[in-house]
């Protein structure tokens, strides 16, 4: 049998990812031990909470990313302030969920990233204006 890193289910080991999270990565009851993660007999005594919120998919990977790489357990939900209706509305935002104990942990690493993320679309938006700039210096060329 295999588990799900995030929500520890239990599957066939023909299947490679955890249908439930999104496609987390699913491992061995000796790896889940290994890591420190508890199988689906005791998740009952597991209690999630929520780390931080994503305003978009993209944002929410980065920051399960970033949490699996610091070899936390988390797992991304969507969740919607108002009736789904993502074609007409787009209301939605994505919760990340670690364990209780590595909340703070896990808030640390992801106002990282956030910074990170920030601080690169800063860049960019620097680097479309001084294209513009350029743009219109050679504009007023004669
Ligand atoms: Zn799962």
């Amino acid at each position: 049998m295999k588990y799900c890193t995030a929500c520890s289910a239990e599957y066939e080991d023909a299947v490679s990812r955890c249908a439930d999270c999104g496609g987390t990565d699913l491992v061995s009851a000796d790896e889940m031990h290994r890591r420190g993660l508890r199988l689906d007999d005791d998740m009952d005594t597991r209690r999630f909470a929520r780390a931080a919120t994503a305003d978009d998919p993209l944002t929410s990977d980065r920051f399960v990313e970033v949490l699996e790489a610091a070899e936390i357990p988390v797992f991304a939900r969507a969740r919607s302030d108002g009736p789904i209706e993502p074609a007409t509305s787009g209301v939605g935002w994505w919760e990340i969920l670690v364990p209780e104990d590595q909340v703070a942990k896990a808030a640390a690493l992801i106002a990282d990233a956030r910074a990170k993320i920030e601080a690169s679309s800063e860049e960019a938006e620097k680097a479309a204006t001084d294209e513009e700039a350029a743009g219109e210096a050679q504009a007023r060329e004669p």
